[in-house]
């Protein structure tokens, strides 16, 4: 007879069903392990079996004793994961309106989700073993200027939760900052005799490798670990566990890596934090931003938020004082400063297959002192669309609201939403006419001009495209800073954080069509996109070597201003007209929205239950608008409509989706729904 007695296990597990289960543990021998809430198990679900995390231990159950099932297998080898932990998922999953189990663990490593452990156990293996890592390239810090040096101080001061936002224009030194404040508290945690931790989350796989190495070679003592989505499965568990056991000191890595176990955690930075990458548009569509600022204020830790152009909702508690706001003014490089912005009025001066003359000379002139340029073109392919002029046929995707658009290089056209993808057609397939146009262009198009006008120029365009094989973007870019490249051009892919050393000429091309989107965040993102990719150019120390860095936009619509704001690099004036509009407008920051979206065969389907879902529960202090078909209704075949509730209260939303959601799933329907609180795309 056992001197331990049975035990009732709460797990949660990976399944649509909103509840936690009940299962028995009953000691095998005198000496058996019991369980740990925390802990990973394996369990009878059904006919299978199945991982799950367990949440609570007790010794009764609601459910009838004969019906609760014993647990199979505890995964003793890993120590549990922390409260903190499972009150973050469990946050996620309120806030997300999702079950428990279908947000915490999907964010672990599918090694450690699999029955059999044997993954597991390599990975712990290989990770005790004494590493052969060869010695890193290690590197000193330069010297910081003085607004480095106060904003280091403020972060690294707070023993407490405090948001920072770190406002520092392009080329101020932010990494800098970042890496000088997890010394300090690094330092300070050793002297005092605790482990630490800190996380650096950047928005672009793309970004990690350079931001890897910078790190690896500061810190060469200390274990550095990355997670993103690139990594192997036995890399990202290997990261994973190193992370969870304390040994990785620093872990980097994309919007994932807010889920990551930290059991020592002491430091949050969210590197470009306006990025909207940082928000997951599929699943638990959850933002990595504002999970990371709740991690900081579970943990009572401070939390860093980066940019040179802040999202409105991070400008606005900076400026209401809820987040303390920290300023880098100048570029950090000697003498380097920001590059000047003008505008090419394409409404005065003609382009010749996209490029407007000034450009081209500026070009030249950055060719002929062995200079980098940079063209940024948010539009890949060839054309967007083909087109007949004898008939009028274009080349509309059949299963989406959208155009095919036009792939030379692969000789295809290609839906860009859904995978539809044939071969261009050799006449017009309405009236037989041979001689079918390409309209407008992107960013292949550009290139094959560019090689005319500049045969002997090496010209890299980097784009989805260009960057399929994994791997390909990171060497592409390798070939940017080794200076292999003079004439750089790209989609958003090239507008984020990098530093290139010898790029003294950024040309925006075609930026015109989000000034007038129906979505009221597209400004704000043209607006930060364009002071992030002009934020590429002058990044060098001004030694005289290089000439003075400048930044030309295409636009029919120079007076905007959106542009005249961009010239004087004014991201306060900017911000302060957005947030006013949003403020009288009644939008967020100042309100709260969720979204609800439905597709189905017929729009009339998908409206009809939207309709229902609006008229589910009464509501106080909510406006539910009425459903509508979204901007691209049809997509792969499906049509897509949307129901936008909005509300002053962020606790009121709350409480009514929780409710509204239960209901949602007692519906019968066959159509598929899903919800997204703070959509960023309406
Ligand atoms: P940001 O992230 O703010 O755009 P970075 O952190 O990439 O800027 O820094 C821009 C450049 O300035 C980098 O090449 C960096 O090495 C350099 N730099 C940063 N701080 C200093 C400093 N105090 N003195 C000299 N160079 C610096
Ligand atoms: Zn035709
Ligand atoms: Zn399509």
């Amino acid at each position: 007879m056992s001197s331990m007695s049975s035990l009732i296990v709460r797990m949660a597990l990976d399944t649509p069903l909103a509840i936690e289960f009940d299962y028995r543990w009953q000691p095998q021998s005198d000496d058996d392990t019991p369980p740990r809430v925390g802990q990973l198990a394996q369990v009878p679900f059904g006919r299978r079996q199945v991982i799950g995390l367990i949440v609570a231990i007790s010794e009764t159950s609601d459910y009838a004793p004969e019906k609760i099932r014993d647990i199979a297998v505890i995964r003793h080898q890993l120590p549990p994961l922390s409260l903190h932990w499972i009150a973050l998922s469990r946050f996620a999953a309120d806030y997300y309106q999702r079950p428990l189990g279908e947000v915490a663990l999907p964010s672990l490593p599918k090694n450690l989700r699999a029955l059999k452990s044997t993954a597991l156990d390599t990975a712990l293996k290989k990770l005790a073993a004494p590493s052969t890592a060869p010695d890193p390239v290690t590197s000193t810090a330069p010297i910081l200027n003085s607004e480095q040096v106060a904003a280091v101080a403020a972060i690294s001061k707070a023993r407490n939760y405090s948001a920072t936002l770190l406002f520092g224009v392009t080329g101020s030194g932010k990494t800098e900052v970042y890496l000088h404040s997890a010394e300090t508290i690094l330092a300070r945690e050793r002297a005092e005799g605790r482990l630490a931790q800190v996380l650096i989350l950047v928005p672009e796989i793309n970004l990690t490798p350079q931001l890897e190495k910078s790190v690896r070679a500061r810190f060469p003592h200390l274990t550095v670990v990355s997670l993103h989505s690139q990594l192997s499965e036995g890399e990202r568990t290997r990261s994973w566990i190193s992370a969870h056991l304390g040994h990785a000191s620093l872990v980097l890595g994309t919007r994932l890596a807010v889920l990551a176990s930290l059991p020592h955690l002491k430091l949050i930075v969210i590197d470009e934090e306006h990025d909207p990458s940082y928000k997951q548009q599929e699943g638990l569509r959850y933002s990595a931003r504002d999970l990371a600022i709740w991690r900081a204020r579970d943990l009572n830790i401070p939390v860093v938020l980066g940019s040179a152009t802040p999202s409105m909702e991070s400008w606005q508690h900076a400026e209401s004082g809820r987040y303390q706001k920290l300023v880098l003014t100048q570029r950090a490089a000697a003498q380097a400063v920001l590059p000047r912005v003008s505008l090419i009025d394409m409404e005065r001066i003609k382009a010749q297959d996209g490029l407007a003359p000034p450009l081209i000379s500026a070009l030249r002139e950055r060719l002929e002192r062995g200079e980098q340029s940079l063209l940024f073109l948010n539009r890949r392919g060839y054309a967007p669309v083909v087109h007949c002029d004898a008939c009028g046929w274009i080349s509309n995707c059949r299963r989406c609201t959208a155009f095919m658009v036009l792939h030379k290089p692969e000789r295809r056209l290609r839906c860009h939403h859904c995978s539809l993808e044939l071969r261009i057609p050799a006449s017009c397939p309405t009236c037989g006419n041979v001689d079918l146009q390409p309209m407008g262009r992107g960013t292949q198009r550009i290139e094959e001009h560019l090689q005319t006008l500049f045969p002997d120029a090496r010209v890299l365009r980097i784009d989805a495209d260009s960057t399929r094989k994994k791997g390909s973007a990171q060497e592409a870019f390798a070939t940017v800073h080794r200076g292999d490249v003079d004439i750089l051009l790209g989609t958003q892919m090239v507008a984020k954080g990098h530093d290139f050393q010898r790029l003294t000429l950024v040309g925006v091309l075609n930026p015109d069509t989000a000034l007038f989107s129906h979505d009221y965040r597209a400004s704000e993102r043209l607006f930060a996109q364009l002071m992030q990719v002009a934020g590429r150019a002058g990044r060098a120390a001004g030694n005289g070597e290089l000439s003075p860095s400048e930044v030309l936009v295409q636009t029919r619509y120079a007076q905007h201003p959106l542009y005249r704001a961009l010239m004087k690099h004014d991201f306060s004036g900017f911000a302060a007209a957005t947030l006013e509009e949003r403020r009288t407008a009644g939008l967020p920051p100042y309100v709260f929205q969720a979204l609800l979206r439905a597709e189905a065969k017929t729009l009339d389907s998908a409206l009809a239950f939207l309709q229902k879902a609006r008229d589910l529960l009464p509501h106080q202090n909510i406006v539910i608008n009425d459903p509508v078909p979204m901007t691209m209704t049809r997509v792969a075949g499906l049509e897509r409509a949307q129901l936008l509730l909005e509300s002053n209260s962020r606790a009121a939303l709350q409480s009514f989706l929780k409710n509204w959601v239960h209901e949602l799933r007692q519906q019968p329907t066959r159509l598929r729904w899903s919800l997204e609180v703070d959509p960023i795309d309406i």
